[in-house]
């Protein structure tokens, strides 16, 4: 077995995708693209264009003429990566509780997927990747040499979520968190042939109560094809 090139990493909010996936871009020199940063980028550009999140034509013009890079930081940042907006730098932005509410119907218009599907699959041929999100297996990279499908309680994907939004100084409760991973949830089922769904041959990870160290450890086999 070969090392892989590509690793695609889909699970439901919260369940340690990003956290698994940097860290296997680190440790093995992979570029890490988190695909929800981009889906994040065009609802803040709705957001700031007053684009209804239910309008899917006008969404994908904006997705086309939207100028969005994902670039690494500088050494020493605590950043793992700028999303700049047509030049502006978003990262902080895209994480807003009003972004949060929106990007689950941004994200479901097949026209808008199609606009940032090329990008991702670009950016997977560009080099040896790592690619989070919810439909990489199934969808954007169903060729990967390494699926791996994440998984994790509601009750602790919530407080990940809620840890690291109150880390970031917004000012969020608990309840409000487990809602928004709830209705994520619900609209990640209900995406047609984009919804969250486990690829037939992809690694199932449960993640609850375990380290990002260890479950990458235990990886290690199938990242590098011993
Ligand atoms: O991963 P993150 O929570 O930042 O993604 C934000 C939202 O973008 C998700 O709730 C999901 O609705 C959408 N998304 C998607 N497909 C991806 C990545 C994210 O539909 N590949």
């Amino acid at each position: 077995m070969n090392r892989a090139r590509t690793i695609a990493v889909d699970g439901p909010a919260g369940s340690g995708k990003s956290t698994i996936g940097k860290l296997i871009a680190d440790t093995y020199g992979y570029t890490f693209l988190d695909t929800g940063a981009l889906y994040r980028a065009i609802t803040l550009a709705a957001i700031r264009h007053h684009v209804c999140p239910g309008d899917a034509e006008a969404l994908a013009e904006l997705a086309r003429e939207t100028r969005v890079c994902i670039e690494p930081p500088d050494q020493g940042e605590k950043v793992w990566y700028h999303v700049r907006l047509d030049g502006e730098d978003v990262t902080s932005q895209i994480r807003s509780p009003e972004v949060d509410r929106h990007v689950s119907e941004v994200s479901s218009h097949p026209s808008v997927r199609a606009v940032l599907l090329e990008r991702q699959r670009e950016i997977a041929r560009s080099g040896p990747s790592v690619l989070v999100g919810r439909d990489i297996g199934t969808v954007v990279l169903p060729d990967a040499d390494l699926k791996l499908f994440l998984t994790a309680t509601v009750e602790e994907r919530a407080r990940r979520r809620y840890r690291d939004m109150a880390r970031a100084g917004k000012d969020v409760s608990f309840e409000w968190v487990l809602e928004d991973v709830e209705r994520r949830d619900e609209a990640d089922r209900n995406k047609g042939e984009y919804s969250l769904r486990v690829a037939e041959d992809a690694v199932v990870v449960d993640t609850t109560g375990r380290t990002p160290e260890q479950i990458v450890a235990e990886l290690r086999p199938w990242i590098v094809g011993e």
